[in-house]
């Protein structure tokens, strides 16, 4: 099997910023692609989107889920020299948030900005000078001088990213500022894409949704899952890759880049439906990893699992470096396995084929 590849969608997703809250421009980029193939395609009053493939009214559906935000900042207060105090949205770190570029995205402009960092010379170690700076001490200068002046550009409420990153490290390796989960829209778009290609032999209907306010509650994910009910729900998010320098892997588990996609177990992830997916994945011969979920797994599985009266849910991830920084760094290795694995899976389906625990 080919896994068909779209550079110019895949650049455009990652480029277009889309903080938690303020989707509707990463959305766009989403629903413009799927547009083009899917039988039926809609936004829901938070702004998620819908495409289908359809093939018979009475057909159970299968749910393909990633969230379309990225955690960002936001502006909270306009100092009288002009000077921009933050807040995160979502789970942002504040201690790499000084010395880098960042835009502000206000309705009528994106303003550009840095977010000050104190020379080393002028530290002051009394003052927490040298020190991990918390949100509270963050503040981003857009070069005016006064609060009337940035008024003028920038109002409270505002989102806030790090400027695009996006870049190949070498032919399979790619870093980008929000893979966390921008990569997860381009690879349910690439599997809806593969599965209408071939819809005249499924067994099942498929509705691909990318979902708002992930990264503050897998809120998108609760709405879409609660009216869409589907019978089985496949969700893919990125993962920690335990192989940089200084993870302890007895502690977070081994979890390599280029390695494949990681099976989720336990917690949200319904047991018969992660022996399938294992079984999906040694019958295609596709390299996967594992990983144990102690509580919940932290992405909108653990939203969608309960909606109604349960839904058989498994998460398949991205192993991602650096994750919540604005230099993440994934492989299109895993990313074109995951899409195998996905795509299998749901070609794989019977129409009487139940998920239980017994
Ligand atoms: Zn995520």
């Amino acid at each position: 099997m080919i896994i068909p590849s779209a550079p110019e969608f895949l650049e455009s997703l990652l480029t277009t910023p889309s903080p938690t809250g303020y989707e509707a421009a990463g959305v766009r980029v989403w629903k413009e692609y799927v547009d083009e193939f899917a039988d039926e395609v809609f936004t829901d009053a938070y702004g998620s989107c819908a495409a289908k493939v359809l093939t018979d009214k009475n057909a159970p559906t299968v749910l393909l889920e990633a969230h379309c935000d990225e955690i960002g900042m936001v502006v909270q207060h306009i100092t009288e020299q002009g000077f921009v105090y933050v807040n995160k949205l979502g789970g942002s770190d504040s201690t790499i948030a000084r010395a880098k570029k960042v835009i502000i995205h206000n309705r009528n402009a994106k303003v550009v900005g840095v977010a000050g960092n104190t020379a080393i010379h002028l530290q002051d170690q009394k003052n927490g000078g040298g020190k991990e700076p918390a949100w509270k001490d963050i503040y981003i200068d857009i070069g005016v001088s006064s609060k009337e002046e940035a008024l003028e550009l920038v109002q409270v409420g505002d989102p806030i990213t790090y400027e695009d990153n996006f870049e190949y490290l070498n032919d399979h390796i790619l870093t980008a500022r929000a893979l966390d989960n921008r990569i997860g829209g381009y690879i349910i778009a690439q599997v809806l894409r593969m599965l209408k290609s071939v819809s005249k032999d499924l067994q099942v209907n498929v509705v691909a949704v990318n979902t708002v306010q992930e990264e503050v509650g897998g809120f998108g994910a609760r709405m879409m899952s609660y009216r869409l009910d589907p019978d089985l729900a496949l969700v893919t998010d990125v993962t920690h890759a335990t192989d940089s320098p200084g993870i302890d892997q007895k502690e977070h588990g081994t979890v390599k880049l280029s390695h494949g996609p990681s099976i989720q177990h336990g917690g949200a992830n319904h047991p018969s439906v992660v022996r399938y997916l294992e079984e999906i994945a040694q019958k295609h011969n596709i390299l996967v990893q594992h990983e144990a979920t102690s509580v919940r797994t932290g992405t909108d599985t653990d939203s969608i699992f309960y909606q109604k009266t349960g839904i058989p849910s498994a998460l398949i991830s991205l192993p991602l470096r650096y994750m919540h920084s604005p230099v993440e760094i994934c492989s299109m290795q895993d990313v074109d396995a995951l899409i195998q694995l996905m795509y299998e899976s749901v070609v794989g389906l019977k129409a009487d084929q139940r998920f239980t625990v017994h």
